[in-house]
């Protein structure tokens, strides 16, 4: 139980890799304030979760003003908010000729300028506290792109970029910032991939099959929690060894 006393805020915790990531995070002892744009799925995860103390807040992690108020809200309401993750995170595939501006818009402000938002207000307390962790959930193809995903691999490149930056900034005061990129996870996001493709993705990950949820969920763990007390500016790649 060494995150005992923490409170940990989890955009996108209502489903998917968020939720595996809140379950875990409540398994180690802390309170988690869930978030997601659905008010109904957010706290239904909150109450499914080990311990006491979890909230479902619904909020667009896109609308700075909006992130301002959650921010205040998880303070007031749970006492702290030590254990940032920004999770929340939507794709818009298509060929780079058929991306639509709004297909560009969408992601780049709810997975970059998303984590923005919520690193800024998270910062301020955690600055006053001199302690506090942010984990951002980045991906493989922010890394190596992706055909079909010019807008989700910028804004996960951009999230690494946020990440190692906000990291240098914000060390002198406690507060260690890195990030994860898993490779292909089974969720919702993922869920419309065929048998086929599948099959095939699996033969290029050394480890020979996709990821799951709780693939992700204990270094995320790690990473806010004492073992990392000397990490920060990393990105944690979790791939099963599709890319080497
Ligand atoms: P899901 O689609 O299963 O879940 C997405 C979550 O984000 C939901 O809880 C959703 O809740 C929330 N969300 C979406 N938009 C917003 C928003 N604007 N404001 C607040 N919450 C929002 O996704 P995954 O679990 O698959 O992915 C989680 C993260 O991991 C994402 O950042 C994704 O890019 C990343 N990732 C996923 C991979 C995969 O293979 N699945 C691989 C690499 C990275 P609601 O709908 O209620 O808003």
């Amino acid at each position: 139980m060494e995150l005992n006393g923490q409170v940990a805020l989890v955009t996108g915790g209502s489903r998917g890799i968020g939720l595996a990531i809140a379950r875990e995070l409540a398994t180690a002892g802390a309170r988690v304030a869930v978030v997601g744009r659905n008010a109904a799925g957010a706290q239904r995860a909150a109450d499914e979760l080990p311990g006491d103390g979890h909230r479902g807040y619904s909020a667009d992690v896109s609308n700075a003003e909006v992130v301002n108020g959650l921010v205040r809200a998880v303070e007031e309401d749970l006492g702290s908010l030590d254990i940032l993750v920004n999770n929340a995170g939507l794709t818009r595939d298509n060929l780079l000729m058929r991306l639509k501006d709004e297909d560009w818009d969408v992601v780049l402000d709810t997975n970059l300028k998303g984590a923005f938002n919520t690193i800024r207000a998270a910062s301020r307390g955690m600055m006053k506290r001199r302690a506090g962790r942010v984990i951002n959930i980045t991906s493989v193809v922010g890394i190596t792109g992706n055909k079909g995903q010019a807008n989700y691999a910028a804004s996960k490149a951009g999230l690494i970029g946020l990440t190692k930056s906000v990291a240098r900034e914000l060390a002198s005061r406690g507060i260690l910032v890195n990030a994860v990129a898993p490779g292909y996870i089974q969720t919702d996001m993922t869920a419309e991939l065929t048998g086929e493709a599948r099959t095939t993705l699996s033969s290029q990950i050394a480890l020979g099959r996709l990821g799951k949820p709780e693939d992700i969920a204990p270094v995320v763990r790690f990473l806010a929690g004492p073992g990392a007390a000397y990490i920060t500016g990393q990105v944690l790649v979790v791939d099963g060894g599709m890319v080497i």
